[in-house]
């Protein structure tokens, strides 16, 4: 992103070869690093910087302090231990007085550096001993030799094989200084001012070369909201072309079609589910294609709104679509809203990969035609050939089981669906703002009411067989109960994570052979899948032994119990989803992770925090923290470059400032005409141009 303008020259051009002081290898060592030209090694930012170690006195000396002092050597030795570990020790004595024991370990070329009466600079953690002070492989320097400054912060830069700090350090030394002369500024005074950032030329001498940790961190400021400003700059350059060039379908919710629907939806909704409605109502009704996320814990509701946004669209006679991740959950939804809208004229059709050639035809044509009015399905509907006659929403269900990008396909030429996505995921705002596209956000907090609770236990393989019968004593009341495993079948190289097929047979042949089982996972026929999943939610099956492809969605209120095998093998997420599945109407609900044999139930955080937590929102920030930022939901789906300096999920407040600048500059010059800003736009362009298809706005 922050590459110079083109009229930058010599330094920053010039093939690292060529700079000061590096030499054939340490050019490739560079190269290594992806570093080609001067530039390159300019915006090589350091990863961190060593807290300095000021010049400290020997009666200042506290254990564990870095410090730096002068002092005397009054003795070496020389050590190697039986297994041939090479000791170094050096005895010096600070000017204060007192005496400080510098160790390092095989470095053995490090005695030629020392004689008994040399004056030392010496930098490193101090460690307190019976009699003694002691550093472990301090940094050293011959008194006065200004090889490194050691009240200033050390940059610590990512590094390759064979090139260490001090090397690196001593190429910026000498190559930046010139570089950075060269450099033109991107960001305009006035914006400057709005982000209160200092300039380029000080922030790139302040990030490599900082006198105090203060000026490094201005720094770092500068760059990540330079870089947040040009992703949200292009993402509102993104909105405004959709909303100047792309027309959406007015649905409008008029009183009368929102009683309507209101009195179809069978529920008195959540105030939650209340405001989403209005949310999306208001979008609805503008011919500016919504773009909106609805996110909600499992079982919050979110199917209603979702049904009221497909009702106010047909009201307004516009199709409508919904796309679940899962034939089995589609199928449910069809069945959900066939009996909504039972004695309504309302059409509904389902499409899905599992139909008979014939009959996906037939559905097609009605759609083409505008036979059907509420289209369900899964990723079968994002064929090339589907064409509808007045597409007007598109909704996608439990959006993380999809590509973002697929969902972009079905954007067509002519009038633009309003889009919704639901999500039980938790997306962090600041990911919601970028890599979705500038998403708007509702949220439904609340539960609906007349919730059982609900208990988790976890539990090991040796606890099973009291448990099952905890299971029967569930099913002899009249409930039902889920069994999870990881995996369709047994495999022949690892046997000892569960399958949905061998618990199925070892379940039907021992604790449960008087109850009646059913087994569902991916590579069953749809019709099998069909029904038994049927059969399932009209309680001829007792217990229904799957794969986690229940894991969304799937709503028997029936089903109380539900036990996970090998529950360690699954995120959090999922596990979270799984247990959603049970408690959904009037009975408590009672879940069971089983913790696989190599488990340490103990030390497992993600079971520890499954059991303790039962709010979605909490463990999905728990999972991002215990798997990292690195597969976050969405963020490499959505295609977009990686961000360099910024982080995603803690420079919150960074985007939002961003956020709101890129949106000023916008109302204020549309076509970014203003030639101060060229330099910005440009980078815009150059960063995000192809992935967000801005064309050549600007
Ligand atoms: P999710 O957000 O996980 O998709 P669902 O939409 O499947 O949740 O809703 C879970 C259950 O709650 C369903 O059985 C649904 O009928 C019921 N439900 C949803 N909203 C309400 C409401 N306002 N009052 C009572 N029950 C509701
Ligand atoms: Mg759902």
């Amino acid at each position: 992103m922050m590459n110079p303008s083109p009229r930058a020259t010599k330094q920053l051009s010039t093939p690292v070869d060529q700079l000061p002081g590096v030499d054939s290898q340490r050019a490739q060592q560079l190269r290594r690093l992806g570093i080609a030209r001067g530039a390159d090694l300019l915006f090589l930012f350091p990863r961190s910087y060593q807290q300095p170690a000021p010049m400290t006195s020997s009666d200042q000396f506290v254990d564990q302090r870095r410090v730096s002092f002068v002092g005397e050597i009054v003795e070496l030795a020389e050590k190697v231990t039986q297994n041939g570990k090479h000791i170094l020790g050096v005895q010096v004595q600070p000017e204060g007085g007192g005496c400080v024991r510098l160790l390092w370990f095989n470095q053995p070329f490090r005695k030629k550096m020392y004689n008994v009466g040399d004056r030392i600079l010496a930098t490193g953690q101090l460690k307190t001993t019976a009699l003694n002070w002691e550093m472990i492989q301090p940094q050293t320097a011959p008194v006065g030799s200004n090889e490194f400054v050691a009240d200033r912060p050390l940059p610590i830069y990512p590094l390759t094989e064979g090139l260490k700090q001090p090397a690196l350090r001593a190429v910026m030394r000498q190559s930046l200084p010139a570089m950075i002369e060269e450099v033109d500024e991107v960001l305009p005074e006035s914006i400057r001012q709005r982000l209160e950032v200092i300039g380029i030329q000080q922030a790139l001498r302040d990030i490599h070369f900082p006198v105090h940790i203060q000026q490094a961190v201005a720094a770092q400021r500068r760059f990540k909201l330079q870089e947040l400003l040009v992703l949200q700059l292009a993402l509102a350059m993104q909105r405004n072309q959709r909303e100047r060039t792309m027309q959406s379908p007015v649905c409008e919710p008029s009183g009368k079609i929102h009683a309507r629907i209101l009195n179809r939806l069978g529920h008195t909704l959540t105030v939650d589910q209340v405001t989403a409605i209005e949310q999306i109502g208001k979008d609805m009704s503008r011919s500016v294609p919504m773009n909106r996320l609805l996110q909600g814990d499992v079982g919050s509701g979110k199917t209603l709104v979702a049904q009221y946004a497909m009702l106010l669209c047909v009201a307004n006679e516009y199709q409508a679509v919904l796309m679940a991740p899962t034939e089995v959950l589609a199928r449910q939804h069809a069945t959900n809203l066939q009996r909504n809208l039972a004695h309504s004229r309302v059409r509904v059709g389902l499409l899905t990969g599992g139909l008979a050639r014939k009959e996906r035809t037939q559905i097609e044509k009605q759609i083409a035609d505008g036979q059907v009015d509420l289209v369900v399905g899964t990723q079968a509907l994002l064929s090339d050939k589907l064409q509808f006659s007045r597409l007007g929403l598109v909704i996608v269900d439990e959006q993380h089981k999809f590509g973002v990008m697929q969902r972009a396909r079905m954007r067509r030429d002519g009038l633009q669906p309003h889009y919704l996505i639901l999500s039980a995921t938790p997306i962090p705002r600041t990911i919601a703002m970028s890599a979705f596209g500038d998403l708007d956000v509702s949220t439904i907090r609340t539960k609906p009411p007349g919730r059982a609770s609900q208990h988790t236990y976890l539990c090991t393989y040796d606890q099973l067989e009291s448990w099952w019968q905890f299971v029967e004593r569930q099913v002899v009341q009249g409930r039902q109960a889920y069994v999870i495993a990881p995996r369709v079948a047994e495999s022949t190289d690892d046997d000892t994570i569960a399958s949905a097929i061998g618990i199925y047979r070892m379940l039907s042949e021992g604790p449960f052979q008087h109850r009646t089982l059913g087994l569902l996972h991916g590579r069953l026929p749809p019709e099998d899948k069909e029904r038994v999943l049927d059969q399932f939610v009209s309680g001829q099956i007792d217990i229904l032994v799957s794969t986690t492809v229940v894991e969304v969605g799937i709503d028997v209120a029936n089903a109380t119990v539900i036990t996970i095998l090998d529950a360690d093998r699954l995120g959090l997420a999922q596990l979270h989803q799984l247990r959603g599945r049970i408690a959904r109407g009037g009975h408590t609900g009672y879940a069971c992770a089983v913790a696989s044999s190599q488990c340490q139930l103990q030390d497992n955080q993600r079971l520890q925090a499954f059991v303790n937590c039962n709010d979605g929102f909490e463990l999905a920030e728990m999972d991002l923290r215990l798997r990292g930022p690195g597969d976050l939901l969405g963020v490499s789906q959505a295609g977009l470059p990686a961000m360099r300096m910024a982080n995603l999920l803690e420079d919150v407040e960074f985007m939002e400032l961003a956020r709101e600048v890129s949106r000023e500059i916008l109302q204020s010059d549309p076509d970014l005409a203003d030639a101060q800003l060229s330099r910005l736009v440009s980078q815009t362009l150059r960063r995000y141009g192809k992935s967000l298809q801005l064309g050549d706005v600007g």
